[in-house]
């Protein structure tokens, strides 16, 4: 069954999850929109209070400070909710990609370059993340800010209403295209700062050459270029910056001070739509410089949006990549094998890789391994034998026939059980950031120190460990063993589980032959009934029952 996931069902199920922090983000964001507006109504009303010549109630000041502590709570509690959300949002979408990921058939998952996964669990979660903290609720926010202070001001001052109403679309156009040439000039700095420092490692490595062709000014040339597109770059930036904050200041001023004048002319007709008290002057130039911050913020987050679309839409795709067609969960695990049941069993196993057209790989293959037997796989290059090997590890699905251990198909084998049923050694070790320790349990805590020297043992390799300075807490790194040595510490690896069957995939590459029987035999004595299938090319390294793949 198909997994279907989309970015709106994660946010959906976050809300949900949470209904209390949601339902405080909706009073919080209404509750800081009404405080932000009462200040200068109070203000106004002492003013006008003052002005006529009356007594000043004391209840009234201290209100107005109330209120203005108020609007500060709320808006902070707001910011504080949000951003808490955005990491719920975040945790939630993270944990369904890694879920996603896990589910991903074979061949997706080696399709994915590691980059473009780490971006999308990185940048593109983090995108979808500011939607929220930054993008849709500050959006709606300042809109419902903008459009409340202008419903205020109608009531006290039509004419200014007016006159907002006609400055506000140019105010936005100016906010965006200021915004949009700062970010094209960021870019372009980043660019051209991208270009000279790598023309930097370029020009020393290829020192050599650049004096022997005599390319020493072509280089400087090019040099100064991208530290000239980069100068450029960032004086265009603050040009913008330098210019965008007066001119805001002034449209303020210049706004402020065309009410005043209308409302002092004495013109009845004019009076009509700009007269007003001292007081709703005074509360009315508060609003104006409120009204200018939500205006200049809805660029940006237009910005935030339109990426965040683009991030879900980038996660949206991975959640539609193709996912395992068996659910591994579903089966019953506690299966006990059968005394007389062999280890692994091939049954008519006819296997191609992914498409139809694709050729059969293995074509009606039928063999089985008892308990405790150690069997070689033999055959010519490209017949299938580490591809026996996928199928044994639960990789992928035969089209046709059958693939048990221990009498349960392979590929329903769940995760948390395969380490102790078996053991895979590749041909090369692949490194896992960390300790020797690490190495070899993988991080599983379930693997005792006792087990990890044994193994160690048994390998042959616990006397170079030990002459180690950090012995097994020794961090890795590539040259801290032969390639040999690897090898045995990837059969360590595949063996510290004490798995009841191994599979050794041309570990004669790089372990001589004598090695190779040594490591062998060890493993076989190490465990009672272990069973052991190993691919080898060298005719000496064969131990065991031979079985010919064609
Ligand atoms: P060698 O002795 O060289 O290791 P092998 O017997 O182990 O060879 P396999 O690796 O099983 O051979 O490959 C068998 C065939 O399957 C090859 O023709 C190979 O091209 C094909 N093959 C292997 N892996 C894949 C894959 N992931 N997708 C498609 N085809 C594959
Ligand atoms: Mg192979």
């Amino acid at each position: 069954m198909k997994h279907e996931e989309r970015v709106s069902k994660v946010i959906l199920r976050t809300i949900r999850l949470h209904l209390l922090l949601s339902l405080g983000i909706l009073f919080a964001v209404i509750g800081a929109i009404v405080m932000a507006l009462l200040p200068p109504m109070i203000l106004g009303i002492v003013i006008d209070t003052l002005t006529t010549g009356q007594a000043l109630p004391v209840f009234l000041v201290i209100l107005y400070y109330i209120f203005l502590a108020l609007t500060g709570i709320t808006e902070s509690a707001r910011e504080s909710l949000l951003t808490v959300f955005g990491q719920k949002i975040t945790h939630a979408l993270r944990s369904s990609l890694m879920d996603k990921y896990t589910r991903l058939t074979t061949d997706e998952l080696t399709a994915q370059e590691p980059g473009t996964i780490v971006s999308r669990f990185v940048g593109d979660v983090d995108t979808v993340e500011n939607l929220f903290t930054s993008g849709i609720v500050s959006m709606f926010a300042d809109a419902c800010k903008i459009i409340s202070i202008l419903s205020v001001i109608w009531f006290r001052n039509r004419g200014l209403t007016l006159v907002l109403l006609v400055l506000l679309p140019f105010l936005f156009w100016f906010t965006r295209t200021v915004q949009k040439r700062m970010l094209a000039a960021q870019i372009e700095n980043r660019q051209a700062v991208g270009r000279a420092s790598g023309y930097v490692p370029e020009t020393v490595h290829n020192i050599r050459t650049i004096h022997c062709l005599a390319k020493e000014d072509y280089m400087e040339e090019r040099y100064d270029n991208a530290i000239v597109d980069s100068f450029r770059a960032v004086e265009k930036t603050n040009f913008y910056d330098a210019i965008y904050s007066p001119v805001i200041l002034i449209l303020n001023a210049v706004v402020v001070a065309v009410v005043m004048l209308f409302s002092a002319s004495g013109n009845p007709a004019v009076l009509t739509l700009f007269g007003m008290s001292a007081g709703t002057a005074v509360s009315v130039i508060n609003y104006i410089s409120q009204i200018f911050t939500p205006v200049e913020s809805l660029g940006m987050e237009i910005q935030t949006i339109q990426s965040a679309i683009a991030g879900v839409h980038r996660i949206n795709e991975f959640f539609q990549l193709d996912e395992c067609s068996w659910e591994k969960t579903q089966i019953n695990t506690s299966h006990t094998p059968e005394n007389a049941s062999p280890c692994v069993v091939f049954k008519d196993v006819t296997f191609s890789y992914g498409h139809e057209t694709d050729r059969e790989v293995l074509k009606n293959l039928s063999f089985s391994v008892q308990e405790g037997e150690q069997v070689t796989l033999s055959g010519r290059t490209g017949a299938g034998k580490s591809t026996i090997f996928k199928l044994l590890l639960g990789l992928y699905e035969p089209q046709q026939g059958q693939v048990l251990i221990e009498g349960m198909p392979a590929a329903h084998i769940p995760d948390t059980d395969k380490r102790r049923i078996f053991g895979y050694v590749e041909q090369s070790f692949h490194m896992v950031p960390g300790t020797i320790k690490n190495q070899i349990t993988l991080y599983d805590s379930s693997i005792s120190m006792e087990a990890v020297r044994k193994t160690a043992q048994m390998v042959g390799l616990d006397t170079v460990i030990e002459q180690l300075e950090l012995g097994y807490d020794t961090p890795c790194t590539q040259e801290l063993f032969s390639q040999g040595q690897w090898q045995l510490l990837s059969i360590a690896r595949a063996t510290v589980a004490d798995p009841r069957l191994l599979l050794l995939d041309e570990i004669t590459a790089s372990l001589d032959v004598q090695t190779e029987k040594e490591v062998l035999q060890a493993l076989q004595r190490s465990a009672a009934n272990r069973t052991i299938i190993s691919i080898s090319h060298r005719v000496n390294a064969k131990m065991g029952r031979v079985i010919a793949i064609s």
